[in-house]
């Protein structure tokens, strides 16, 4: 029969060997239930957080056969495994977070192998407890700089997992501490073992509450932006675009007072489905979408109304930053060539754009104020901009057009003098 190492704290007698085997159970169960996840869902972080309990689970039980296994495998290989298993945590919330894995992964695991090659440490109780604890401490600080570094909308759940590692990394630096103070000599002669045993108890339980939480506002988010995605498109749909309407009516940008909304609609776009079939229509669909996000580059929101129909909210100093943005669209569009299949597609887009002040934008106004403008577009003969200026459309003077403006020009300057002088005082209001 095995005869049992026990240790005695706060009047309580533990078997460590009980002990360890439980927490290993734990891990191994965990561990089971994340892999499970991983082959229903098939994300990579399920697999490496599995694996990481799994080798923890693993380095604990072998941790806990000290005396009964050679004492390499018990302190060598088991603490290695432990912090491999440290790894692949840390690397569960790098591909949760989508950041590229590196190196870096490592660097518990690596301080332990290291800390193995020092004979001082490598035969001394004590000085293991002191380098385990540092290994750990390196370990959950990593995490806790993961977590605490994306600022995204779980940011409370994150800084609640982030606090319970932090409680973790304290008690392994008080252990390292009384290690060092009143070196042990064993396992069975540590007092403070019962120290690191309750803080990790209660945090993993804490723990494992809170990254089912993490999971759950994962999932909700994943649906919520399903919900404000255009599936062809992968863009914003309409009520994506009303929601981005709100959120940049809220935000207080000085030098960008006005809210721009640019009503775009492809030119012919039924010509095309009949020409080149539905399908051929949708990669046009699909191409101008990309067009109409690059072309912004970060400067707002893009998204599809409907059918053909496309539009692009964003803040804006003045309109000539609004009808110049509009212009890159369509003119990059213009230059490019769609091939589906056999087919080489060329397709232009007509824009129509209205401006409010920020504060007091109202979402219908703006989007008949666009339509007015885009109608103004197409009657004037399609692949041109307009700017709605409160019951007035005009034409933005274009470079593909130069000359062509059916108006004459003094005429045409005239009623643009006029509408950009409504413009800047809509600017000042
Ligand atoms: P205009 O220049 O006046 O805008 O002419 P248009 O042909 O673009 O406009 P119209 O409204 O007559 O036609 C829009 C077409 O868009 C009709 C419809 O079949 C097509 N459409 C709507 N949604 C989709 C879609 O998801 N995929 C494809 N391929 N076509 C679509
Ligand atoms: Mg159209
Ligand atoms: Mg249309």
């Amino acid at each position: 029969m095995l005869v049992m190492p026990e240790f005695r704290a706060w009047g309580f007698d533990v078997d460590i060997l009980t002990g360890l085997v439980i927490w290993a159970a734990e891990a191994m169960t965990l561990a089971a239930l994340l892999w499970s996840r991983w082959f229903y869902e098939r994300e990579s972080f399920y697999l490496s957080w599995g694996s990481g309990f799994a080798l923890h689970g693993l380095g604990v039980t072998l941790l806990a056969l000290r005396g009964y296994i050679p004492d390499f495998v018990s302190i060598e290989i088991a603490n290695t495994i432990v912090f491999a298993g440290v790894g692949l945590w840390i690397t569960g919330f790098l591909q949760f977070d989508g950041k590229p894995v590196g190196g870096f992964v490592a660097i518990p695991a690596l301080i332990w192998i290291a800390g193995m090659f020092l004979d001082p440490v490598r035969e001394n109780f004590a000085n293991r407890v002191v380098l385990y604890n540092g290994a750990a401490m390196v370990g959950y600080a990593i995490l806790i700089g993961i977590l605490v570094s994306n600022r995204g909308p779980s940011h409370p759940t994150r800084r609640f997992l982030a606090i319970l590692i932090g409680i973790q990394l304290l008690a392994n630096g008080v252990s390292a501490v009384l290690a060092i103070v009143r070196p042990p000599t064993s396992f069975a002669s540590a007092p403070n073992a019962a120290l690191l045993f309750f803080p990790a108890a209660f945090c993993f339980i804490a723990f494992v509450a809170g990254a089912a939480r993490l999971l759950t506002e994962r999932s909700e988010e994943k649906l919520k932006a399903l919900a404000l995605t255009d599936p062809l498109t992968g863009v914003l749909n309409r009520r994506g675009l009303i929601e981005e309407f709100r959120a940049l009516c809220g935000v207080q940008k000085a030098d960008k007072p006005l809210i721009a909304m640019l009503h775009l609609d492809l030119d012919c776009f039924k010509q095309i489905n009949d020409r080149c079939g539905h399908q051929a229509g949708d990669a046009v669909l699909v191409a101008f979408s990309k067009v109409g996000q690059t072309s912004l580059r970060g400067r707002g929101s893009f998204g599809r109304m409907g059918g053909e129909e496309f539009a692009s909210i964003l803040r804006v100093g003045d309109m000539v930053e609004a009808a110049s943005i509009a212009e890159a669209i369509r003119l990059t569009l213009k230059q490019q060539t769609i091939n589906v299949g056999d087919h080489q597609i060329k397709v232009t887009v007509s824009v129509g754009i209205a401006l409010a002040v920020a504060d007091d934008a109202d979402l219908d106004l703006l989007l008949s104020a666009a339509d007015r403008a885009l109608y103004a577009a197409k009657e004037s003969g399609r692949d041109r901009t307009a700017v709605d200026t409160g019951g007035e459309a005009f034409i933005v003077p274009a470079v593909d057009r130069q000359g062509e403006d059916e108006a004459p020009t003094d005429l045409r300057a005239n009623h643009q003098v006029a509408a950009l002088k409504r413009l800047a005082a809509l600017g000042q209001r």
